[in-house]
């Protein structure tokens, strides 16, 4: 920025003496004591198609694995400083790993990655390019994964369907956490708060300016079973669900409408069945039954959704940090 004849330096990127923009490469790592070191010679042989241009920082963001995986990034560290590592105190998931190397980067762009080889290096200078050409986000889609069982893919289907039919903000289904995403949105990432958090669904709020690209992000590793079984794939649907929208809370009036409706006809055609023509047969008993039945139902079932979202807010408001930090080395 030129100003009264002097040269002002308005972030990092312009302090950089070359000039060349600063992309963070950041991959959470759990348990990959063999994937760390190839994953980053991968990473070179990428990085020097893209280095007379831009400059560089791999985080390896270490989510307490029992095994070496603390070892192999301490290796990489001492020997070359591109290589930064985060290492938080204890297994924080996933998610959390994945948020914990944003307040870690103050760079033009950053590029989240799973060290398992899910997501293949190679597509990188795509992502680079569509950035460069405006966009602020640029996130991979899956065209169709083939190799997903029949119950993930229909209930998979039937989530997105549904979450988009009562959420107010929208996701689309197939994408994956091989992102990249301005500086302008890991800003706003930053400002949100909940604990209960998925990445690329907080990156899909945020919206802005976002480019699909479209490829086959590869299947989990046999060897490596995926962090997310249906039970918890269960919790993370419940947990998405009300997160982003309040209509189960209302749902409970439109029970109420449904069974007032019912009930009322209930007690017409049981009026005709005593006092007029038809005969149906109902015992009383049955009806009663029946009714308390129902009732009883949509009491527990209304309940549960209060709870759902009372557990939510405990959660929220006891305002513990989101991961704690044990080493930061490089940075
Ligand atoms: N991961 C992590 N903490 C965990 C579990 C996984 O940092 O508790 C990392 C893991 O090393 C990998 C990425 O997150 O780089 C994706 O994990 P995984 O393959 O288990 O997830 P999935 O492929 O099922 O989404
Ligand atoms: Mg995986």
């Amino acid at each position: 920025m030129e100003k009264n004849g002097y040269k002002w330096a308005t972030n990092k990127h312009e302090f950089n003496m070359e000039n060349k923009k600063l992309i963070s490469i950041v991959l959470p790592a759990y348990r990959e004591e063999k994937n760390v070191p190839f994953i980053y010679k991968e990473l070179q042989n990428v990085i020097k198609t893209i280095s007379d241009r831009y400059d560089y920082e791999i985080i390896y963001v270490n989510d307490w694995s029992p095994d070496n995986t603390w070892l192999e990034i301490s290796k990489l560290c001492a020997a070359d400083s591109h290589v930064k590592w985060v290492n938080l105190s204890r297994n924080f998931w996933k998610e959390i790993a994945l948020t914990a190397w944003v307040e870690k980067s103050n760079w033009d762009a950053v590029i989240t990655i799973d060290v398992d080889w899910q997501h293949p290096v190679k597509y990188i200078p795509d992502f680079i390019e569509k950035w460069e050409q405006w966009f602020d986000i640029v996130y991979n889609v899956r065209p169709k994964i083939k190799w997903a069982s029949m119950i993930k893919k229909v209930s998979s289907w039937l989530f997105y369907k549904l979450f988009n039919a009562i959420s107010e903000v929208r996701i689309e289904s197939g994408t994956t956490d091989y992102r990249l995403i301005d500086k302008k949105v890991v800003k706003i990432f930053l400002s949100f708060t909940e604990k209960n958090r998925l990445y690329r669904w907080i990156v899909d709020m945020i919206w802005l300016n976002k480019c699909p690209l479209v490829f086959d992000a590869l299947p989990n590793p046999e060897w490596r079973r995926p962090s997310y079984n249906y039970i918890k794939l269960y919790h993370l649907a419940i947990n998405s669900l009300t997160s982003f929208s309040v209509f189960p809370l209302k749902l409970v009036w439109y029970m109420w409408l449904l069974i007032t409706i019912f009930s009322s006809l209930l007690f017409i055609i049981m009026l005709f069945d005593k006092i007029w023509i038809v005969h149906l047969g109902f015992t009383n008993l049955a009806i009663v039954v029946v009714i308390n039945t129902i009732l009883i139902w949509v009491v527990l079932m209304s309940l549960w959704l209060m709870a759902l979202y009372i557990a939510r807010i405990h959660e929220e408001v006891i305002w513990r940090p989101l991961y704690i930090v044990r080493d930061e080395i490089n940075f």
